[in-house]
């Protein structure tokens, strides 16, 4: 990857543009099966640009109660596109909102509510620990937003991943969002950079916001060659990762009791057992030379990437299952 950057043709992306990021823009927009595609700096951005093209302010953006751009953003939608957050509380027993949640969520037009500009949709789904939200169930999401000619946005910033697990194409779930925001980071291993795609007028609007957004880059061709090198390298290994993430969840479930979310794709939730908590796991683990991290309290989660193969895998499950059962001894023994 670096040897890709090193090399690449490069032009002036502010000012008569890019070609290689020409040609990432391209190659996501047609993976997706959109018109167009603009290159950002970071998922946020796009993110934040995919609602500001829909969003006018005064009006609401709705998302899922757990969605990334609530929790995550720095309250973006609210602060920098003037719209107010309306979440979805997600029926009892589910991870994530499915039809009947967002239909009662709208209300009927009144002189008294605002209007929504934008329903957003996250795949794969971050906090219930990567979980995929099935094509049956976007396309039933999409289908209420279409009964109110409501825009829909979709926080793909792990699509690559929801699309490895369940073989649905790139194409079928761009279908369901008329912007998706797609991340060139994490599981595909650049060091920056995030892609937004759409029709072609709303990325000619799209490149405008970025472009206020303080987001246009110059010889930003460096950076799309990492992305370009990730799709062809890296994005066939993501499975895997998800591999990895089963291998590395069964062997630390039961841990002192401890219960893991069965991985969808490269994230595993861990819920720890009563009396112990994240920050002791966490520091044991990191002892033995495993990086987690705190969900909740009583949550940690860790994540299979491309610089740790199954080998490391399985020890790393070793170190963690052990944190626990040391931090649970630890917390039997002060009880006495
Ligand atoms: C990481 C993430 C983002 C933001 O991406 P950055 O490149 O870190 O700004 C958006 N949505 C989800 C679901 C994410 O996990």
């Amino acid at each position: 990857m670096r040897q890709a950057m090193a090399s690449a043709e490069v032009g002036d992306d502010v000012l008569e543009g890019d070609p290689t990021v020409r040609r990432l823009e391209e190659r996501v927009a047609r993976m997706l099966g959109k018109e167009a595609a603009l290159f950002f700096p970071s998922g946020s951005m796009a993110n934040m640009t995919g609602i500001a093209v829909h969003a006018s302010p005064g009006t609401e953006a709705v998302f899922d109660e757990e969605a990334h751009l609530i929790y995550g953003e720095m309250a973006g939608v609210a602060a920098l596109c003037g719209a107010q957050i309306r979440p979805v509380r997600v029926g009892a027993g589910r991870s994530f909102m499915n039809a009947d949640d967002l239909r009662r969520t709208i209300r009927p037009p009144s002189k008294h509510d605002p209007a929504i500009s934008v329903i957003g949709f996250e795949n794969t789904h971050n906090s219930s620990g990567g979980r995929v939200v099935p094509l049956s169930d976007l396309r039933a999401l999409r289908a209420v937003a279409d009964e109110h000619g409501i825009p829909v946005h979709m926080d793909g910033a792990r699509l690559w991943n929801a699309s490895a697990a369940t073989g649905t194409s790139l194409a079928d779930f761009g279908s369901c969002a008329d912007t998706v925001m797609l991340s060139l980071s994490k599981g595909l291993g650049c060091p920056v950079g995030a892609i937004l795609v759409g029709d072609a007028p709303t990325m000619r609007r799209a490149h405008a916001i970025r472009k206020r957004f303080g987001g246009g880059m110059r010889q930003s061709g460096i950076l799309a060659a990492a992305a370009l090198y990730a799709l062809d390298t890296n994005l066939a290994r993501l499975p895997e990762d998800h591999a990895n993430a089963r291998v590395f969840a069964d062997a630390v479930d039961g841990a002192a009791g401890a219960t893991v979310v069965p991985p969808d794709t490269n994230i595993v939730m861990i819920d720890l057992p009563p009396g112990v908590s994240s920050v002791d796991v966490i520091a044991r683990a990191e002892e033995g030379g495993v990086l987690i991290s705190e969900w909740t309290p009583t949550r940690v989660r860790a994540v299979a990437h491309l610089d740790v193969d199954a080998a490391v895998m399985a020890q790393a499950a070793a170190v963690v299952r052990e944190a626990i059962e040391a931090c649970a001894a630890q917390g039997a023994l002060s009880a006495i």
